[in-house]
Formats: structure tokens, sequence, C-alpha cells
């Protein structure tokens, strides 16, 4: 089940932890589609200003040479299309004709001729007119400005409609696969670039397109940019994006796999397991070398699931310490270990019961309370728990620590150094600490081979705990010479596997209830006394 859940969570994370590289591509063809569309719309409204600027120089031209010419076609009128022209870098020429279509006379040259390409249209709010004409002898159509000059003559300027005005100044507008100028009206004025093809693609996001009108002029413009020809030109953005986005990527599944290992997955598994009763007290015997007898018990965890499945505490105590369920989890047990152990504790009074407590217990300070609250008023007397801090796991707080050991010992509580000898206590911090009892760790108890071969570390841990004046119990004695051995050295309390494993409570009743049968109730046989003696 952990193992599921955390493959889940991590696959779930790598998938996400992808997300940026693949949205990297999205977000960029967005910027680029969102920013060249506002190029293309400002080439096209500087083409349609230009447009416009034109044909109001046009206007301008044509009413002040009708002004100060008193008749059309005199010398006079000559004189002044010609110096209108000159002035202007985009008027080319004049005429007048007659309104059959007739030439009368023109500013330079002979023999001008222009054919409509297309209706004339009126500009708004002006009595000119604008027709798109072809000029013969020249390659571009040109814009016609005309004024009906009463009763029926029509005099008019040209404008050629300029390639360059198109594609010499607005950057944008030269990559463009159309551009095109028409009327209103929807006849065309000119188009440079394939129509076609933009025509077939109007649906589909290939192109960016454009489009203006020339103010109050019947005059449109568009444009369409192909999207992947301006792509390329954010191939340097693309690389930039995406290694960003990598990065991001990285550290999002780093950031994920230090998650998923940390928690070891689901608090919610052992939470639940709390909660559901799941987590359940075994007891292992602790023996009086020198009677045989049962001196009373370590209380070890057990996760029993409801398929029967029976997990050990090395799988789950570091992460139940982490995860800040080692509170709960402890008051839980103690709770049944109560309720399991009122019966025999009355009658042996002597049986001590002791119970593995963790670092954090003495950081949160509340394990006093809990004590007292969980076993005052029942037949479990405090003077039959002992407590055991492991030497593993170095108190954060030492002041801290002595206090919560002081207190303790107030209600008559005995306090263990388990795994004695594995930490980095020295001599002088176990005497402040006030340790009652110095259980040698079972790497210590497996150096002893025979009855007879010294063992000086073993032989040292007893001599400190003699100096120090507390009790001793060997843990892991799985052999008969261990224990042997042990008890010649004055060792009186020993657990392991030669006597019983952690055992379900029946067993465990059992066990006691016919190993202490003629126990008489002598302070010498149990444990704890041997400091009275
Ligand atoms: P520990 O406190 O040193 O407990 C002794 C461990 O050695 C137990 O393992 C016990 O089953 C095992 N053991 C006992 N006799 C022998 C033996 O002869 N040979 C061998 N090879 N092993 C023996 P267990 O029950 O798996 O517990 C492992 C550790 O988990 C305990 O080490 C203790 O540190 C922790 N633990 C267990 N229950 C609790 C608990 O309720 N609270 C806390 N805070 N820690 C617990
Ligand atoms: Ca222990
Ligand atoms: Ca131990």
């Amino acid at each position: 089940m952990f193992a599921r859940l955390s493959h889940i969570l991590l696959l779930v994370s790598a998938i996400l932890a992808f997300v940026p590289v693949l949205v990297v591509d999205y977000f960029l063809d967005t910027y680029v589609d969102y920013r060249e569309s506002e190029q293309l719309q400002d080439a096209v409204e500087a083409v349609t200003a230009e447009t416009q600027k034109t044909v109001a120089e046009g206007v301008d031209a044509l009413r002040r040479v009708l002004e100060k010419s008193p008749s059309l076609c005199s010398p006079t009128f000559i004189n002044n299309t010609q110096t209108e022209l000159q002035a202007s870098q985009v008027l080319r020429q004049f005429a007048v004709s007659s309104d059959d279509g007739v030439q009368l006379c023109q500013a330079f040259g002979q023999g001008f001729a222009a054919t409509p390409l297309s209706e004339t249209v009126s500009i708004a709010g002006s009595e000119e007119t604008i027709t798109v004409v072809q000029i013969e002898g020249q390659s571009e159509p040109a814009l016609q400005i005309s004024a009906l000059v009463r009763p029926r003559k029509l005099v008019s300027v040209y404008t050629p409609v300029n390639p360059q005005l198109l594609f010499g100044h607005p950057q944008a507008l030269a990559g463009a696969t159309l551009v095109r100028i028409s009327l209103t009206n929807g006849n065309n004025i000119a188009t440079f670039g394939d129509p076609k093809l933009v025509e077939r693609s109007r649906h589909s996001s290939s192109y960016i397109r454009a489009e203006a009108i020339a103010g109050s002029l019947p005059i449109r413009v568009e444009a369409a940019v192909p999207f992947g020809a301006v792509r390329i030109g954010y191939a340097d953005l693309d690389v930039g994006f995406t290694f960003v986005a990598c990065l991001m990527s990285a550290a999002f599944l780093w950031l994920s796999l230090q998650y998923v290992r940390r928690t070891n997955v689901p608090v919610f598994n052992l939470e639940r397991a709390i909660m559901a009763g799941q987590l359940k007290p075994r007891y292992q015997p602790v023996i009086n070398l020198n009677t045989g007898e049962i001196a009373g018990c370590e209380v070890l965890i057990r996760w029993e699931k409801p398929s029967g499945e029976i997990i050990s505490p090395g799988a789950f105590i570091e992460y139940a310490e982490m995860s800040g369920l080692a509170i709960p989890m402890t008051l839980s047990l103690m709770e049944q270990v109560r309720d399991d152990l009122e019966p025999l504790s009355q009658e042996q009074p002597l049986l001590k019961i002791s119970i593995n407590l963790f670092e954090g217990h003495f950081r949160d300070g509340t394990i006093v309370d809990d004590v007292k609250a969980i076993f005052e008023g029942s037949s479990v007397e405090f003077d039959q728990l002992v407590f055991e801090i492991t030497e593993r796991q170095p108190l954060e707080d030492m002041a801290d620590a002595n206090q919560t050991i002081a207190e303790l010992h107030r209600l008559g509580v005995r306090v263990a150094l388990d795994d004695a000898g594995t930490g980095h206590s020295n001599l002088a911090y176990l005497q402040t600490m006030g340790i009652d009892i110095i259980k040698i760790d079972k790497v210590f108890v497996d150096l002893i081979k025979s009855r007879s071969q010294p063992v000086p570390v073993v032989d040292a841990l007893i001599a400190m705990a003699k100096d120090l004046g507390t009790d001793i119990i060997a843990e892991g004695v799985e052999t008969e010479e261990q224990a042997l051995y042990l008890r010649s050295h004055g060792v009186v309390f020993a657990q392991g596997y030669l006597f019983a494993p952690a055992l379900p409570l029946p067993d465990y009743l059992l066990l006691a209830r016919q190993l202490n049968a003629n126990q008489t109730i002598a302070p010498d046989d149990a444990l704890g006394a041997s400091q009275a003696a």
C-alpha cells in the first residue's frame, strides 16, 4: 500500500513536472501571435495614414489651382498646376476632361489618357471623388482625385499607388504574403502577393492578419503574414524559454521527490491505523537471571493490519516520529497497555512495565500529564512503570529532558537508558540525567561467545552502571552462554529470544502466571529491587 501510493504520487508529479516544458510552445505561440498582430496592425495603419495624407494633398492642390485660375486650361491654369506638381512628391499629373471623357488639357506632356478601373466613389465630407485608374504607359494603377467644375468639366489630379509606400518603410510588411489596397465598395486598387494562398486558409491560424480603413477615405488596406515565418524570428527566445522551463521542471521534480522520500508517503495511513486501533502492544518478558522468574516486560509496538499482516516498528517508527504521530501513537499504546495489564499488575505488584519514549516526548513536555491522566487511578501503579529513552537519538535540549525526568521521578516512575553505549552519552551526562536503569544493547551482548571468555566492553558497561548506582538489563540475549556470563558478572535482568520474543497479551499473561506461580512478594526478586539491595 505504501509503495503503491508513493508510486502514484511520484508518477503524477513526474507528469506535472513536464507541464512547464509542454506549455512553453503554447505560451510562446500566443506571445508571438499577439506581438506580431500588433506590429502588422501598426504597419497597415501606417499605410492608410500615408494614403490619407496623399489624398489630402491632392485635394488641397486641386482646390488651390481652381481658386487661383479664373478659367480652365488657360496658361495661368497650366502654370498653376505645374507649380503644384513641382512642389509635391506624390502628385504626378493634372488633367481636365469633359464629362463624356474627352481630354481637354493637362499639366505636362501630350496625349494623356486614364482608363477607369473602378467606380467613382465620393470622399466623405467633401465634394471631391476618387477613382482608380490606369494611366496609359504606366505599370501601376493610380488614384484619380477629381472635382466637378460647372457646367460639365472634370478637373483631376493623379497619384500612383506606389509599392514603395507599402514595402518601403513598414518593416512588418516586408515578409507579408499579401498586401491589398481596395476601395471600400470592393473595387481593387492594388494587390501585392498571392491572395489565393491566404484566402484558402482564412479560418486557420497559419496567418496573422490586419486590416485598416483610411479614415474618411473609402480605402481599405489588408495584410497577411505567415505565422510560421515570423515564429522563426523567435528561435532564440524559444531556446531561452525551454531552458527556463526545463529548470522549473527539474526543480519541481526534485521537490516532489524530496517530499515523497521524506514522508515515505502517507500520513493518512498511519494516522488512520492509530485511530482504527491497528497499532498494538506486544510484551517481551524481562527475566530475573537469578530466579528464572519474570521481572516485567518491555512493551514493543506492532502494526496489525486487517489483512493479518504484522509490521515491525522499524518500518514506521521513524516516520511516526517525523510526522508528529509518535505522540498520539504512544498515548494509544499506553491506554491499551493499562487495559491489558491491570489485572496482572494487581496480582503481581512487583512486575514492571517498560515503555519506549521518543526524543520528541521530551521536547513536547506533555508526556508527564499524559502518563498521569492515563495511569492515575488505575491498578497499574506509577512505581510499576519504566520509561525508556534511547541513546541512539541525542536529546536536543538537556534542560527540558532533565525537567521531564525529574517530574516522572516525582510520580514514582523510573527511567531507563535504552541502547546504552551506542550513542554519545558520557558518564557526566548520565549522572545529571538521573537514569535509573541502563539497558546494555544487543550489539554488546552479541560479543559474548562463551561464559568464561572476558568481553571488556561489556565489563566496562557493567562497571559504569555499578558506579552510577543504576540497574542493568541486558538486551538481545540469545544463548545460554551469554546469560551465564552476564549472571556471573552481576547482571540480574535480561531479555532476549533465549527466553521469549515480544509476545501477544494472552501468551505473556500465561507465562507470567506460570513462571511466577510461587512468587513470594520479596523485593529481591523484582526489577528495581537491586538498588535497595
Ligand atoms: P528496542 O527498544 O531496542 O527493542 C528491542 C528490539 O529488539 C525489539 O525489536 C525486540 O523485538 C528485539 N529483540 C528482543 N530480543 C531479541 C533477541 O534476542 N534477538 C534479536 N535479534 N532481537 C531481539 P522490535 O520490536 O522490532 O523494535 C525495534 C525498535 O523499535 C525498538 O528497539 C524500539 O527502539 C522501537 N520501538 C518498538 N516499540 C516502540 C514503541 O512503542 N515506542 C517507541 N518509541 N519505540 C518503539
Ligand atoms: Ca527499548
Ligand atoms: Ca534497545
